[in-house]
C-alpha cells in the first residue's frame, strides 16, 4: 500500500505534529497483543476487553496496526475529534484539523504501508468502519481518497440492525452491501479506538462475507489512565519513550479467524 500524493508536505507536517504522539506498546508481559493496551495481568494475554469481543462475536479480537496512543484530553483527541465534529454538534467541526488527521494516517502508509501489504501477500482494498450514527461516507474516508493510495477505497460496509456501543459488539453491527469482492484481501481503518466494539464488527462482517483481513488499522488507541494503577503506570513509561516514525507504529496481522 503506497501513497502517491504529496509525500513531502505529508511528511513535513507529520513531523511537526510528532511531539503529540504516544509510542504504542511492543508485546510484552502485561500488554496486550491484540489491542496494545496494558492487561491485569504479569503475561501477554487478552485483556479482560478483548475476551469480551472473543465471546460475543466468537472469534478472537483482531490484533490492531496502531499509529499512537492517546488520552483525553489531548491535542490528538481533539484533533481526531474535531476533524469531523459530532454529529449531534456536542463537539464543533474544526477544518485546520482535517490536514492534521491525514498528515498522521498519510505518514503511517508512507513508512509501513510496503509492511501491511505483505502481512496479506498483497491488498486488494481498504474499507473505512462506517461511523455508527453518521449517515454518507465517513470523514476518514474522504482523507485516504485525498492521499491517491494505490489500492482501492471500497465504501462496501454499512451500520447493520445490531447494537454497537462501549464495549458493546455485534455480529450484526455492520453488512456488507456489495457483492464480489468474495476472496478479495482487505485492510479496515478507523480513526480511534476505545474498546473495539466498531472496528471489531466490521471485521467480524467483512470475514463472513468472505474476504480476508489483511490489517486493522486505527489512527489512535485511547487509553484511560485514570482506570487504575497499572493503566497509569502503563500511560506513564509509553509517554516517557520518544516517538520515531518508523520504529514506534505498530504493525500487526489483521487475521480474525
Ligand atoms: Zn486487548
Amino acid at each position: 500500500m503506497r501513497v502517491t500524493a504529496d509525500v513531502d508536505s505529508i511528511i513535513s507536517l507529520s513531523n511537526e505534529l510528532t511531539s503529540q504522539l504516544v509510542v504504542p506498546p511492543s508485546v510484552a508481559a502485561g500488554v496486550c497483543p491484540r489491542c496494545r493496551t496494558w492487561n491485569d495481568s504479569d503475561s501477554n494475554a487478552d485483556c479482560e476487553n478483548c475476551c469480551e469481543i472473543s465471546a460475543r462475536l466468537g472469534c478472537p479480537a483482531v490484533p490492531l496496526s496502531v499509529v499512537s496512543l492517546y488520552c483525553k484530553p489531548s491535542p490528538l483527541r481533539d484533533w481526531l475529534t474535531c476533524y469531523k465534529g459530532r454529529i449531534d454538534d456536542s463537539e464543533p467541526f474544526i477544518e485546520s484539523y482535517v490536514p492534521n488527521v491525514r498528515a498522521l494516517l498519510g505518514r503511517f502508509i508512507i513508512e509501513h504501508g510496503r509492511a501491511i501489504g505483505a502481512l496479506s501477500d498483497g491488498l486488494d482494498g481498504l474499507v473505512v468502519v462506517p461511523s455508527t450514527d453518521r449517515p454518507g461516507p465517513h470523514p476518514l474516508e474522504e482523507i485516504i481518497r485525498s492521499l491517491d493510495i494505490d489500492i482501492p477505497v471500497l465504501p462496501i460496509l454499512r451500520r447493520g440492525h445490531g447494537d454497537l456501543g462501549f464495549r458493546k459488539p455485534s455480529r450484526d453491527g455492520y453488512e456488507v452491501t456489495v457483492t464480489g469482492h468474495t476472496g478479495q484481501r482487505l485492510v479496515v481503518v478507523d480513526d480511534v479506538y476505545t474498546t473495539g466494539a466498531r472496528i471489531n464488527s466490521a471485521a467480524y462482517a467483512l470475514v463472513q462475507a468472505g474476504c480476508t483481513l489483511g490489517a486493522a488499522i486505527v489512527v489512535a488507541r485511547r487509553v484511560n489512565p485514570g482506570y487504575s494503577e497499572a493503566a497509569q503506570e502503563f500511560w506513564n513509561g509509553q509517554r516517557a519513550k520518544t516517538f520515531d516514525w518508523a520504529a514506534s507504529p505498530v504493525v500487526s496481522e489483521g487475521n480474525h479467524e
